[in-house]
């Protein structure tokens, strides 16, 4: 965080000091878990569900943070605030009202958030100093955090937002008014929580509402409801996509056998082909948002082109994709599932032909309320269709993927139901063979233990 005392912190936060001299000095990072707590930083403590932050405390000044902000006293020097979540969001804000040269970009979506903020941080770091952190920290917690990580020398901030209901956008925009604010796609994604596809672009249009006239809504030309956010927006809009009415376009899209895509982006009347590195036709929509970013914060097209084929996967289990020696490829996509990135994964595998089987391992999308059942038939329904080889629906809830397969008469492959995670991977690996392509993809249910299962040992 940027330098500041603990009375300038008290002040901001309504807090109260205790046990340390106003002129204590924070200049460290902000950290509420204590394994990660540096010299001269501030430790938050959480009263949370299973552990309570404050009986970390004094590990944490012993590990060297200056201060603790929490809703007790814990004995250490620090600031007691009523509600610290709230005290974080203060401090945010602060923060941001004393980098006025920082330029800030926020991203919103169904799908493909976590993607496209690291491919945003990956362009922009090679225009100046770029703060985007690995992982999905886009809550009320993980975006303010993510803020305070901004300094003098921060040039932009990435900020991923998510939204569970209305108004949770507008809460994270009040904490750091985006100058680029982009929307991806609006799906099926926590549907459960919104009850129609129109309130999610309800509440995730509340990111362009929050841009001023000199900000940029950088905008999917391709989706009709992320397009229509035009009229809610008084800033400058920049279209991205495929279709003729996209400022920044891909034609000429091609994926090759290992299911990356290619195309050639235009924009302004420059043009340049791109061989992106990364796999899924998905992931034309990603980069071509990156890329409006980048363009419109004034990257050079020719570097941004040359950027695009560079930039890779960084958080972890999003369409990773690794071959093990035995020729055997794994796409470990199982972070999260909701139909939408279902369908995005499973087309990636249809893409891919290594010259063997394609087996999906599907597991339980979890959030969808009570599109639950049509939104597992529609998987899979499509993954039959796209001719996978072997289907395979981990756990209970995720039994109507295979419901959905059966409803398409002329599908010659294998479904089987799994009890759990290891009894999906004993139907994984019966029979692999070089040339086989093996999806994993789900959330919650610990999907990721199928990958693990599937992971070469290391050394
Ligand atoms: P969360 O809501 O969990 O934070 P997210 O929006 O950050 O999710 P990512 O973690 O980037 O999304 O991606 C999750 C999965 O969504 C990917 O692994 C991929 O299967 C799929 N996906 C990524 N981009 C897109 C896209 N543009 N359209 C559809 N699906 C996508
Ligand atoms: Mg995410």
């Amino acid at each position: 965080m940027i330098r500041m005392t603990l009375d300038e912190i008290a002040k901001v936060t309504g807090g109260r000091l205790v046990n340390a001299a106003p002129s204590v000095v924070v200049s460290g990072p902000v950290e509420y878990d204590s394994r990660r707590v540096g010299a001269g930083g501030l430790f938050v403590a959480f009263d949370g569900e299973k552990v309570d932050g404050h009986a970390f405390a004094p590990t944490a000044v012993a590990a060297g943070a200056a201060a603790v902000l929490s809703s007790r006293d814990t004995g250490q020097p620090g600031v007691v605030v009523e509600e610290p979540l709230v005290a974080l969001a203060a401090l945010a804000r602060e923060v941001v009202s004393r980098l006025p040269d920082l330029t800030i970009i926020g991203l919103t979506g169904s799908s493909g958030k976590t993607t496209t903020k690291d491919y945003i941080g990956q362009l922009l770091a090679r225009v100046g100093p770029t703060i985007a952190p690995a992982g999905s920290l886009n809550n009320e917690l993980g975006f303010p955090y993510t803020v305070l990580q901004a300094t003098e020398e921060t040039r932009f901030l990435v900020l991923e937002m998510g939204a569970r209901g209305i108004g949770h956008i507008r809460y994270l925009c009040d904490i750091a008014r985006p100058n680029v604010g982009l929307v991806l796609n609006i799906g099926a994604a926590h549907i459960g929580e919104f009850g129609s596809i129109e309130g999610t672009a309800q509440a995730k249009g509340e990111l362009v509402e929050a841009l001023t006239p000199a900000g940029i809504a950088v905008l999917n030309a391709d989706d009709p409801l992320v397009a229509g956010m035009a009229s809610r927006t008084s800033a400058r809009v920049l279209l991205t996509g495929e279709s003729p009415e996209a400022a920044v376009r891909a034609t000429e899209v091609s994926l090759d056998s290992a299911g990356r895509a290619s195309y050639r982006l235009g924009y302004d009347g420059h043009f340049g082909n791109v061989r992106l590195g990364v796999a899924g036709r998905h992931q034309v929509a990603n980069t071509l948002a990156a890329a409006g970013v980048a363009l419109s914060l004034g990257m050079d097209f020719d570097d941004l082109v040359g950027a695009l084929g560079e930039i890779g996967i960084v958080s972890s289990r999003r369409m990773d994709v690794f071959t093990r020696p035995d020729g055997v490829t794994v796409i470990d996509d199982s972070y999260n599932a909701n139909p939408s990135s279902t369908a995005a994964a499973l087309h990636a595998l249809a893409a891919m032909s290594a010259g063997g089987r394609r087996i999906a391992v599907l597991g339980y999308m979890a959030e969808l309320g009570r599109h639950e059942v049509s939104g597992h038939v529609e998987v899979g329904r499509l993954a039959a269709e796209l001719g996978v080889d072997r289907l395979i629906a981990v756990a209970d809830n995720a039994r109507s993927i295979l419901d959905g397969a059966s409803e398409v008469g002329d599908w010659t492959g294998e479904a089987i139901f799994a009890d759990d995670q290891a009894s999906a991977l004993g139907f994984v690996t019966r029979d692999l063979r070089a040339g086989d392509v093996v999806l994993v993809k789900g959330s919650r249910y610990r999907t990721w233990d199928v990958v693990d299962g599937l992971r070469p040992e290391e050394g």
